[in-house]
């Protein structure tokens, strides 16, 4: 059963606001069964609108729109849907019951062309937008489904959970759609699938579509599949993501949404160990990864950015002779760096960061992208040097992620 998304207006194309609202709605769609075909992001044109209908109605049987349905005259999706659907616009005094509560509660005079917003095509279904003033619009078509709604995505996500959804699932019979993904970190994608090509390739004979996503260091891997057996989808797709995990097993740290930061704070917490940051080039990402999930503060106790040669001398205690000799980027800055917050908060473990993000400050020795790397505890701190090329914002995420997972995986396989 094929869906599509045709997101509307002028702000999505110049690129002032970014079209979240396809993202949530194709995630939604997709466990309901239904498999989104298309997305396309279109002007506030009636033209452009109408163009866009008819191509999606060859292809699809539910399209989904949002935006343009303003009071103001930028908007023009409903005047251009009634022209379309061969309608006119008759009032929904419930609706119309609804806009005047709307203002009322919020203590702001009902204008006319908010009063507007009650007249709706005849020929659709209205659905009530209990968050915003924009009605959805639901016409049906010969089996095919078009929906309008409002673009403010919270707005949009109201009638989606409360009306379109379920409505969608009740009208058409769709297949049980199944997807797994697992997350890996620190090596490139064309080596992971070298790595499990006979596996990929039996995958492909089951109905298995296998999707590399790659971002800053991490490569996910989505296995997917659709059939009407929920049990035997799942079972298929299980036995296979448990296979790639298993050959996988030096890179992964995860699954689904989970993130770097949160598999470490649950080794720490299930070993009931506190950590602590000592940070150069990163600058507090580390920290601010460390105190992005609720419960952080059983684990984290904090950090030091010592940006500044002074900094780590002054405040992680980093000899003055160890910067002279070696550099702030070297091995044995960042060991006494981990040394130094260790002392300083009491922590169990420590991470620490040093290196050159660029664009300034390259040498020969130390180029661009030269980070060293330290973790630990106050027994036994490993140090490691990556080299993470010559984006500044990627060298920084890198190194951060990076700290977290040298970390981890030395926890778990008992070397501190
Ligand atoms: P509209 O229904 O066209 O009046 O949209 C109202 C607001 O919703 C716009 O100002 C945008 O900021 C936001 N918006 C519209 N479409 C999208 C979209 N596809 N994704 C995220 N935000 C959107
Ligand atoms: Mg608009």
């Amino acid at each position: 059963m094929q869906a599509e998304i045709i997101t509307i207006g002028d702000e999505l194309l110049i690129g002032q606001t970014i079209d979240t609202n396809s993202a949530w709605m194709g995630e939604q769609l997709n466990a309901i069964g239904m498999h989104v075909h298309q997305i396309t992001s279109i002007t506030d044109h009636p033209n452009h609108i109408k163009t866009a209908l008819d191509e999606a109605l060859k292809r699809s049987n539910l399209i989904l729109m949002t935006g343009g349905l303003g009071p103001t005259k930028d908007d023009v999706t409903k005047a251009t849907l009634t022209d379309y659907f061969n309608t006119k616009l008759v009032l929904n005094e419930e609706v119309l019951e609804g806009i005047e509560a709307y203002f009322s509660g919020r203590g702001i005079p009902i204008m006319e062309v908010n009063k507007l917003q009650a007249m709706l095509p005849e020929k659709c279904t209205v659905l009530r937008n209990l968050l915003g003033t924009a009605s959805g619009m639901w016409f049906d078509l010969d089996g095919k489904v078009v929906v309008s709604m409002p673009g403010v995505p919270y707005e949009m996500k109201g009638l989606m959970s409360n009306e379109v959804l379920p409505r969608a699932s009740k009208h058409f019979k769709t297949p049980f759609i199944y997807h797994r993904t697992l997350l890996t970190f620190g090596r490139g994608e064309s080596r992971i699938a070298e790595q499990i090509a006979d596996l990929e390739d039996e995958m492909v004979v089951q109905g298995i579509k296998l999707a590399y996503l790659p971002a800053a260091g991490r490569v996910k891997l989505r296995l997917s599949a659709s059939g009407t057996d929920k049990i035997d989808v799942m079972a298929n797709v299980d036995a296979f993501f448990d296979r790639v995990a298993e050959r996988l097993s030096d890179i992964v740290f995860g699954e689904g949404k989970t993130e770097m930061e949160e598999t470490l704070n649950a080794v720490l917490q299930a070993n009931s160990k506190t950590i602590a940051c000592a940070e150069s080039c990163t600058g507090g990402t580390i920290a601010a990864l460390l105190a992005k999930h609720p419960g952080s503060s059983t684990s984290f106790l904090g950090g030091v950015v010592a940006y500044a040669n002074e900094v780590k001398t002054a405040v992680l205690g980093v000899k003055e002779s160890t910067l002279a000799a070696h550099g702030a980027v070297s091995e044995q800055t960042v060991k006494e760096m981990v040394m130094g917050v260790i002392r300083l908060t009491g922590a169990d473990y420590a991470v620490s960061t040093s290196g050159v993000a660029g664009p300034d400050g390259g040498s020969e020795e130390k180029p661009i992208g030269t980070v060293w790397i330290a973790y630990g505890s106050a027994e036994k701190v490993f140090t490691k040097q990556l080299n993470l090329g010559t984006n500044r914002q990627r060298i920084i995420a890198v190194a951060g992620l990076s700290a977290l997972n040298m970390l981890r995986r030395a926890i778990l396989e008992g070397k501190v």
